[in-house]
């Protein structure tokens, strides 16, 4: 396929394959509950879940779930759906890492028992200092050299909640003086009393992410533990774990570059920020690269796999993908998957004065131009029509091949008309234009004069009213989160909602939520999915119909 992009993990699974160093592969996707997934995590989804589908393996979805204080049960629920809405399936129940709290307890006893882990009193601030720089090497914490028996006894005390948060941790023996900071006796376990969302009030200490993650993977048979970037220099610990555990299998991590997409945020902390704000309408705004926001404007499951597929997976840190990308992989789905509507989204009427008030002629024209199977739609014609302001000009520059005064258009599906008048009211606004109607046109050229110009139109008595919501960037300029310290809000664009009233062709009526179509010389709309309903029609702008990504 010409626009796939070169992904490395999945070559280098398929040479393993070939030579049989593997059999079947297990991956995994690692979500945290801390909030909706975003476009970053698709690239992620598509890798692991993809991987599991070419070679014939699983793909777990397992919940990250050590950090109860940020985690809800809604934001499984949506991360569950949005995976699913992908077109995904995970093998077996959905699992969590607080599953194995009890598993990674021993194993944190474990340790102990052999001298490798130890209770420290220092304060989270002194070994933040302690643990020293790149520089410069850590130093011991005077609690290091506990003995396994009384650090065994500190531990079973941090359990049963008897010291305030805090007030202890428990970290592994590994170097103080290590070039790598990850190895420089990082945290296993952390007070919190804290109510877990799924383990209740069992629990007074909560495993760190980098003691969980490994062993949850080798408890799980995973193969292949694929994670972004940022986890490199984490690798040398998640095998220290490995190596020194009696842990059923040892999973290997690779690392790959994380998706950054401009004109957006690909981080649930800022996108957080936004709903919280209310900047935005919930996780799901249209606006938002999250699944969920995306599936809102109009987003196909297929484009985003698609996409995916397109920006293809490296090591290659630090790039950014155009959002044009995003824009063309949907705008090529609904080119040939979207039927056709007709919509005005800003109405100026037209009379045409020969066609007379009980006119009622009705044609019937194609869902979609290439697609037989999207069958027919009807289209009332009417002596009264809507048809876009735009699409008029008073006085015309000279390659303005629409409507003007004098001047012939033809009516999409219908027939050529001829602007006679222009009617006004007192602040010289235009009301209405009159028009006439060549019945010698339809479906053929008019005698001896060419007419360039097809607009589109809708009956004005038929026609049914629609809110439309043009989207676009939620910011102005491409990294608005490149400066550490500035403020992203700064750079939003106040434009990224525009709603309009148009009107629409009669068989949108009865349109149901989530429906896309192609509104012909406008773009790509999707019925929204919370606000459309019979009797109040809310349509999504996905996206234009000009493509501006450059190959
Ligand atoms: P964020 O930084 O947005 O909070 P996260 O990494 O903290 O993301 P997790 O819930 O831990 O969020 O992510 C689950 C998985 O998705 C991880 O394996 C992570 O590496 C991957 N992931 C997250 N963001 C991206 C991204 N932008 N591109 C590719 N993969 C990503
Ligand atoms: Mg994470
Ligand atoms: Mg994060």
């Amino acid at each position: 396929d010409s626009t796939s992009a070169p992904n490395f993990i999945r070559n280098q699974i398929r040479e393993e394959v070939d030579v049989g160093k593997v059999d079947t592969i297990v991956t995994r996707f690692p979500p945290e509950p801390n909030g909706f997934l975003h476009i970053g995590h698709a690239k992620s989804i598509c890798l692991n879940f993809g991987l599991a589908e070419q070679f014939g393996g699983d793909c777990h979805l397992r919940f990250d779930d050590t950090n109860p204080a940020k985690e809800e049960q809604a934001y499984i629920d949506a991360i569950k759906e949005d995976v699913s809405w992908l077109g995904f399936q995970w093998a077996g129940d959905v699992r969590f890492a607080s599953d194995y709290f009890d598993q990674l307890y021993a194993w944190a006893q474990h340790l102990v028992r052999e001298g490798k882990a130890y209770v420290d009193d220092l304060s989270p601030d002194e070994i933040r200092e302690y643990r020293g720089t790149l520089t410069e090497p850590g130093r011991s914490s005077p609690y290091r050299d506990r003995s396994p028996e009384e650090n065994l006894d500190l531990l079973e005390r941090m359990c049963a909640g008897e010291f305030a948060e805090g007030e202890k941790v428990l970290r592994a023996k590994i170097d103080m003086a290590s070039p790598n900071i990850n190895l420089r006796d990082p945290i296993l376990y952390r007070i919190r009393h804290a109510s877990h969302h799924q383990t209740g009030d069992k629990w007074k200490i909560y495993p760190s992410y980098d003691f969980t993650h490994g062993q949850s993977d080798a408890i799980e048979g995973v193969t292949h533990s694929i994670c972004t970037l940022e986890f490199e220099d984490h690798r040398p610990l998640y095998e220290w774990f490995l190596d020194n555990l009696p842990v059923p299998c040892k999973p290997r991590q690779i690392e790959f570059a994380r998706l950054n997409l401009n004109y957006t945020l690909t981080s649930k902390r800022k996108l957080k920020l936004l709903v919280d704000e209310g900047i935005v309408d919930g996780w799901d705004d249209p606006r938002l690269p999250t699944i969920s926001g995306m599936r809102r404007r109009g987003y196909t499951p297929a484009s985003i796999r698609k996409f995916c597929e397109m920006i293809g997976v490296t090591r290659a840190d630090g790039g950014l993908v155009d959002i044009a990308m995003l824009y063309h992989a949907i705008r090529a789905d609904l080119e040939d998957n979207a039927p056709r509507a007709m919509c005005v989204l800003n109405p100026v009427k037209v009379v045409l004065t020969n066609v007379s008030e009980d006119h009622n002629e009705v044609f019937e024209v194609p869902g979609h131009p290439a697609r037989d199977d999207m069958g027919t739609r009807k289209l009332p014609f009417t002596r009264e029509i809507w048809i876009d302001r735009d699409d008029f000009m008073e006085e015309p520059p000279k390659k303005f091949f629409r409507l003007a005064p004098g001047k012939e258009v033809r009516l999409r599906n219908a027939y050529v008309i001829r602007c006679d008048e222009v009617i006004k009211d007192d602040r010289d606004e235009i009301v209405e234009l009159r028009c006439s109607v060549d019945f010698d046109t339809l479906g053929k050229n008019p005698e001896g004069r060419k007419v360039k110009g097809v607009i589109h139109w809708v009956s004005a008595s038929q026609g049914v009213p629609v809110e439309v919501r043009l989207y676009d960037n939620l910011f102005q300029v491409e990294q608005p989160d490149k400066d550490k310290d500035a403020d992203f809000l700064e750079h939003l664009n106040a434009e990224s909602l525009v709603t309009m009233q148009g009107i629409g062709e009669p068989s949108l009526a009865e349109v149901t939520p989530e429906t896309r179509f192609q509104f012909e010389r406008v773009g790509y709309f999707c019925a929204d999915r919370h606000a459309c309903r019979e009797g109040h029609l809310v349509f999504n702008r996905t996206v234009g119909l000009k493509d501006s990504w450059a190959k």
